[in-house]
């Protein structure tokens, strides 16, 4: 069976990475995909962990090798994802998720129908520029960027399946990890353990009883 592919997506200052991360410390059943960026590093950012930082020339030579699922320029600086690291986990049947902007989760949609697609929302858009500025990562100008941005990333809520609207952290980390344990158990997910369990009669008649 191969694993099941999530989609984590929002405006920058959401808290996509605070719930993500505290989701992933409790969860054994589900790795995060590390994006390829040409941003600088922040503080306490480790490569490989956070990001493979590269430079442009690196990710541009990536992008015509065809490495990337989707890669978008954010806020002025290159992301992607890697086409490589998403599909030989899922293979092994290991269930992934992404952390990326709206543009790159519209572009998976396309190529990746079936994966999951949750939009982690702030409380209010005041309570988002509360957020960027708290954080202290961004200039004045990157900032205006984000919040500019994330306007029209709340404009295409509507094209995801679920949304995580994050006010208190400790709910919303509940419902993040709600949606992933409810995936596993979809029908065709418990398939094998039905079947190790003995209890797959899928193949039975009505009239063979
Ligand atoms: P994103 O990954 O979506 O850009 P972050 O996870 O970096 O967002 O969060 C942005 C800021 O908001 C951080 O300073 C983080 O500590 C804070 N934050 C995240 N979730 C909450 C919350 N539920 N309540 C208050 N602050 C939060
Ligand atoms: P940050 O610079 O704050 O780490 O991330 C900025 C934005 O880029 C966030 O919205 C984050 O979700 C998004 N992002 C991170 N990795 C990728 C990626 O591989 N592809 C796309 N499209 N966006 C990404």
């Amino acid at each position: 069976m191969t694993g099941s592919l999530f989609v984590v997506s929002g405006p920058s200052g959401t808290g996509k990475t605070t719930i993500l991360r505290r989701v992933l410390a409790s969860r054994k059943d589900l790795v995060f995909s590390v994006s390829y960026t040409t941003r600088v590093k922040r503080p306490g950012e480790e490569e490989g962990k956070d990001y493979f930082f590269v430079s442009e020339e690196q990710f541009e030579a990536r992008i015509r090798n065809g490495e990337f699922i989707e890669w978008a320029r954010v806020h002025d600086n290159l992301y992607g994802t890697s086409r490589e690291y998403v599909d030989s986990r899922l293979d092994d049947g290991i269930n992934v998720v992404l952390d990326i902007d709206v543009q790159g989760a519209l572009n998976v949609q396309k190529e990746r129908p079936r994966a999951v697609y949750i939009f982690i929302a702030p409380p209010s858009y005041e309570e988002l520029k509360n957020r960027l500025e708290t954080r202290g990562t961004e200039n004045t100008e990157q900032l205006k960027i984000r919040l500019r941005n994330a306007r029209w990333e709340l404009s295409k809520i509507y094209m995801f399946q679920y949304v995580v609207v994050n006010c208190c952290l400790d709910r919303s980390v509940e419902q993040l990890d709600a949606i992933v344990t409810s995936e596993q158990l979809r029908v065709e997910k418990m398939k094998d353990i039905l079947h190790r369990a003995g209890l797959d009669f899928s193949e039975v008649r009505h009239d063979d009883n």
